[in-house]
């Protein structure tokens, strides 16, 4: 199917978006890559009058270190953060997680911010961002504010965005030495959204793990972090029965729904699988 009928602008300043946006209310959608946006549009999901491409302001994409933050312009490619240096140096979570989002060709245009706004509990950033306990930064016309990315869901396809809101950076805490990630998902082919899966960040000490972070995709309609099944781990040296501790507490961090991918009895079976794999992976 083709898309509806609709207007477009390219505003060149954060102030030019926040006018077109205050002008058109709900009329309107900001545009990034188009990777979602445009195929719900072909799909006649959605049919704004207006597309405000953010593309055009300035200042809205790359990475930077600054101290012990890393911080992620919006309009930064997900294959742009699959190939940086500093991201494989300071978040080697992001960079494993990435080659898991779709294709290069959409890499290649989908960016950090638009999957962010989006929504998609089965997207690959949403679960990194709450992992790492990154923060969002929203521009506003009424000024800046900073959300924790684990407040920032608030359901299936809801965040904290407000009418003329725009994502413009996340800044993700550099964890400290010792260290170590894993990314893990489930899907039918490469490249499709996942099934289940988990971003897992925890220090280690000849294998005892602590600091540990397990986001989880897939597993309910927001990300989940998965408190009890932390608190499980939480300075235990890693072994088979700490891992089933693990398992068995996440009956009480995930409430997976059923799909034609599976029962919520099936994917919770399978986030347990995929948390075993990611605390071993994490240990070794
Ligand atoms: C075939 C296919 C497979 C895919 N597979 C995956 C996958 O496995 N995993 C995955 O995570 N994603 C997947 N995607 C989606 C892809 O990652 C998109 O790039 C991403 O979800 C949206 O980013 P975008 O920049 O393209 O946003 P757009 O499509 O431009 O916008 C998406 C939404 O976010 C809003 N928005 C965009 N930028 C901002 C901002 N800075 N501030 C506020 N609101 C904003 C828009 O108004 C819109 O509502 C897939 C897409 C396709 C087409």
């Amino acid at each position: 199917m083709k898309a509806p009928s609709f207007a477009y602008a390219k505003p060149r300043s954060l102030d030019e978006v926040f006018a077109l946006a205050e002008k058109h209310g709900e009329d309107a959608k900001l545009l990034a890559g188009g990777q979602t946006l445009l195929a719900t549009l072909n799909m006649r999901l959605s049919s704004p009058a207006l597309l405000i491409d953010i593309t055009g302001v300035p200042g809205l994409a790359g990475i930077t270190v600054q101290g012990n933050v890393v911080r992620i312009g919006a309009l930064t490619t997900h294959r742009a953060i699959e190939r940086s240096p500093e991201i494989a140096g300071h978040l080697p979570l992001l960079a494993q997680a990435a080659p898991h989002i779709a294709h290069v060709a959409i890499r290649n245009a989908g960016t950090l911010g638009g999957s962010l706004a989006h929504g998609d509990p089965a997207a690959e950033w949403p679960a990194c961002c709450v992992a790492l306990d990154a923060t969002i930064v929203i521009a506003a016309k009424s000024g800046e504010r900073r959300i924790k990315a684990r407040e920032f869901y608030r359901g299936l396809f809801e965040t904290a965005l407000g009418a003329g809101d725009v994502i413009t950076a996340v800044e993700f805490p550099i964890p400290g030495a010792g260290h170590r990630s894993a990314f893990l998902e489930l899907a039918r082919r490469h490249g499709d959204y996942a099934i289940v899966g988990v971003a897992a960040l925890a220090k280690t000490t000849g294998g005892t793990l602590s600091d540990a972070r397990l986001a989880f995709v897939g597993a309910g309609p927001t990300p989940i972090l998965a408190k009890s099944a932390m608190a499980a781990i939480e300075g235990k040296k890693l072994g088979d029965d700490t891992i089933a501790a693990a398992q068995a507490a996440l009956t009480k961090d995930l409430a997976p729904t059923g799909d034609l991918n599976g029962s919520p009895a099936t994917k919770l079976h399978l986030a347990r699988v995929l948390c075993g794999r990611a605390l071993t992976a994490l240990a070794s």
